[in-house]
């Protein structure tokens, strides 16, 4: 049996239990996670700085803290977000209904996640999926196994049963082999967008859904009346944080022309006194160093500060202006600690730039005046815009995460997050006094009646129509006592 099997077996045996288990049951283990997270904070901090090389500030603020936040509030609002939503009938043929939705989980459920984020991605998409009465087999990064096996190891110490949450560790094939499992009833797929296409495929030539949250190009847009000192140090973290290796870094930076001389000179300045180590790790792999150095060469332009590389798989934080039109680094996901920086001229604009990409991930908008960022966050086409600040929503239980266009669908987290791992079920009751009056057998009289009660209850002057159809409506009441 191969190790993908082994676990898909594991986590279906625990699934029969668990879907079963009372809602206090799963809170209580949800709760308890977060004890042994917290208790243990700062053995995952370490694991995940050795797999990654983000700095210590960074395996808390983006893996930590996330992971807390959110299964803290899963803990404290499942089981409110999935009680039965009793569904009332005002329709008069409908009134002796009862009826209600109830979510239910679909069982095995699989968990593919990157290595950027390789804590809280995992432990947050998993905790949801238990939350919601689902066994869980996680397929962590290749690159961040020892996080991966954090997952499971902080749920099965909070109390998870065996099996509950199961880990399948290797490189894309493994992935492969799991998407293509029968008895994985949903993918949650996180990662680049070209693996996210093939593992959608692959999951819809079987009829099992995914939800994909892929990669992202933001736009960081900067008008004239910004506190340009805020909108800079957002700039520096939005573009950098993570040596860039982060799903919503900011890769294109527009700024309205008046403020784009004075905001380059200040964030060149910036960027070229961050420090390699203490705040902007390393890149992941000597491939991702060769592909940022390719992207950089191709991209023409004036390079404003940074475009060497640091030692290692460091790379010096890059500014670039005007680029090549139609170059790579235009499109595609830099994933590394690299940013465009161009000038625009009016609102229109910002918001074309903002939306000429493929991707649509997240988006910033830096503007004082609160009714402009309304209007461009509500045109800018992304799964979140963040005004004044950048990806703090990443550590908030409440707030949804996703994307759109090629960055993905489905979401995360959130009351969203946790619908996305139930199946909906409509359960009616009637107690059968009534006879439903379109059933057999029919007749001209009947059709008749039907067709004036489409006056009566859809039409306008149903009132009217009401006591024009009246035998109409006496017809349809016999047959429905049975009369
Ligand atoms: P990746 O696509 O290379 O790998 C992601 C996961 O998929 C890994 O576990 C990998 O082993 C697995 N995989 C590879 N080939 C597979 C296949 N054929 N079938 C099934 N699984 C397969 O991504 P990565 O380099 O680990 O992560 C970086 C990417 O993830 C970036 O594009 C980033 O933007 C994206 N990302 C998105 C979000 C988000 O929330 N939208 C969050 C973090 C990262």
């Amino acid at each position: 049996m191969s190790d993908v099997e082994q676990a898909v077996d594991d986590a279906a045996r625990a699934a029969v239990e668990w879907r079963s288990a009372s809602l206090e049951r799963r809170a209580r283990v949800l709760r308890e996670a977060v004890r042994v997270v917290v208790r243990r904070a700062d053995e995952i901090a370490a694991t995940v700085s050795a797999e990654t090389g983000k700095p210590r500030t960074e395996a808390l603020s983006h893996d930590l803290f996330p992971a807390l936040d959110h299964v803290a509030w899963l803990a404290r609002n499942f089981g409110k977000v999935l009680r039965p939503n009793r569904i009332r009938y005002s329709q008069p043929h409908l009134l002796q209904k009862r009826a209600w939705e109830v979510f239910e989980p679909y069982g095995v459920l699989a968990v593919i996640s990157p290595w950027n984020v390789p804590f809280a991605i995992p432990f947050t998409s998993v905790a949801t999926a238990i939350a919601a009465g689902n066994a869980c087999v996680l397929k962590p990064s290749e690159l961040t196994p020892a996080c991966g096996e954090w997952v499971r190891r902080v749920l099965e110490e909070a109390g998870a049963p065996r099996g509950l949450v199961s880990v399948a560790h290797g490189e894309g094939a493994v992935g492969e082999a799991l998407v293509a499992e029968p008895r994985v009833a949903k993918v949650f797929f996180t990662g680049s967008a070209a693996v996210g296409r093939r593992v959608a495929a692959a999951a819809g030539a079987r009829g099992c859904p995914v939800v994909l949250e892929l990669g992202g190009k933001d736009a960081f847009l900067v008008f004239a009346d910004a506190d340009l000192d805020r909108a800079v140090d957002g700039a520096l973290f939005a573009a950098f944080t993570g040596a860039g290796q982060v799903c919503v870094s900011a890769e294109r930076i527009y700024v309205e022309r008046p403020v784009h001389d004075e905001f380059v000179r200040r964030f060149v300045a910036g960027a070229a006194a961050l420090r390699p180590h203490e705040d902007v790790g390393p890149l992941i792999t000597e491939r991702q160093r060769a592909k940022v150095e390719a992207l950089i060469e191709e991209a023409g332009g004036e390079i404003l500060t940074g475009g060497r590389a640091g030692g290692g798989t460091f790379y010096e934080p890059t500014v670039i202006v005007r680029p090549a039109s139609g170059a790579a680094i235009q499109r595609e996901e830099i994933f590394g600690p690299v940013v465009t920086v161009h000038s625009f001229e009016t609102e229109d604009e910002a918001v074309a730039c903002a939306n000429a990409s493929e991707f649509a991930l997240g988006a910033s908008v830096w503007t004082r005046d609160m009714r402009r960022a309304r209007r461009v966050a509500r045109r800018v086409e992304a799964g979140m815009v963040w005004v004044n600040d950048f990806g703090y929503s990443y550590g908030a239980g409440q707030a949804s995460w996703g994307g759109a266009k090629g960055s993905g669908f489905g979401r995360s987290l959130s009351t969203h997050g946790l619908r996305e791992c139930v199946q909906v079920k409509l359960v009616d009751e009637d107690r059968g006094r009534l006879r439903p009056a379109w059933w057999f057998p029919y007749d001209d009289r009947t059709a008749t009646a039907l067709r004036n009660g489409l006056y009566v209850l859809y039409g306008e002057g149903r009132a009217g129509a009401a006591w024009r159809y009246r035998r109409d409506l006496l017809h349809l009441a016999r047959r429905a006592l049975g009369r």
